[in-house]
């Protein structure tokens, strides 16, 4: 009996202690994600592409602790199939989202006040994006409009639609590959992921304005340029990537993004330029 209890016990405990440690602090993230997920396996059902909508259904996405940025996300087919993404990544893209959200409505407040807005922000070409960034069409007929929350969910819906369909794309095409691959079997894995996300985006209308992948870059800069010391190799690699994101993208709301996120970019190479000449100057 006392055997009985003791066990009872430690169940309980179990049980809040694996609630405790797993708090709900994604919620609306997960949300985002099951609705991403969902509208993927309907499209590849109704296009006829039961296999992928089979495929993507049996995908369970999880959010990790264990992925430090600037791993965004990677995907799985050891035991099962998954896509992981990194839990530092969220915090950050949510925090920059915010902010940008904030920035926009600031700025297209005072449109027609162009002397207002310079002051506001000095980045000419931020000002443009909030200007031509579209209004949000499901919010704007109710009377409790909030426009600043509209952006937000829509800069982290365009976001996190462009990074779980890469990953899907590499379930769908069988695109994997191990840490020790060559770098012609990773560039061809990666190239077949991107084009089955690319299809599908064009097909879908998903992020019509190409600025997902520049958010979500552009959210890692934000958080690589707080440690100035260990991001100099980081900005190199975003750098890298958004100039691809940049160069491909064609529509103008996507150019002033690019150039606006590009400049802060060059200032942070600089700047992680002069610490790291200055920190290695100074253990010489
Ligand atoms: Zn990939």
């Amino acid at each position: 009996m006392k055997t009985h209890s003791t066990f009872v016990i430690l169940l309980i405990l179990c049980v809040y202690r694996a609630d405790a440690l797993t708090p709900k602090t994604f919620g609306d993230v997960e949300d985002k994600i099951s609705e991403i997920k969902t509208s993927a396996i309907i499209n590849q059902n109704e296009t006829n592409h039961i296999s992928k909508a089979v495929i993507i259904g049996s995908t369970n996405v999880i959010i990790s602790d264990n992925l430090p940025l600037p791993r965004v996300a990677m995907a799985l087919n050891d035991n099962g199939r998954e896509i992981i993404i990194s839990a530092v990544f969220i915090r950050a893209l949510r925090h920059y989202c915010r902010r940008l959200a904030n920035d926009i409505v600031a700025l297209k407040r005072f449109s027609n006040k162009p002397s207002v807005a310079r002051r506001l922000h000095r980045d000419t070409q931020l000002t443009k994006f909030a200007e031509a960034f579209p209004l949000v069409d499901k919010y704007s007929a109710t009377d409790t409009y909030d426009y600043g929350d509209a952006v937000y969910e829509r800069l982290l819906d365009v976001s996190l639609s462009d990074i779980l369909l890469h990953e899907f794309g590499h379930h769908t095409e069988d695109a994997f590959h191990s840490f020790r691959a060559t770098q012609l079997a990773i560039s061809n894995a990666e190239k077949e992921a991107e084009r089955w996300s690319s299809n599908y985006k064009a097909t879908f209308a998903i992020d019509e304005y190409e600025i997902g992948r520049i958010v979500t870059l552009a959210a890692v800069l934000e958080f690589v340029t707080r440690d100035t010391e260990n991001s100099q190799h980081i900005l190199h690699w975003l750098s890298y990537n958004l100039d691809i994101s940049c160069n491909s993208a064609q529509s103008l709301l996507s150019s002033y993004l690019c150039d606006s996120v590009k400049h802060k970019m060059e200032r942070s190479l600089v700047d992680s330029n002069k610490y790291y000449v200055s920190h290695r100057t100074r253990v010489q």
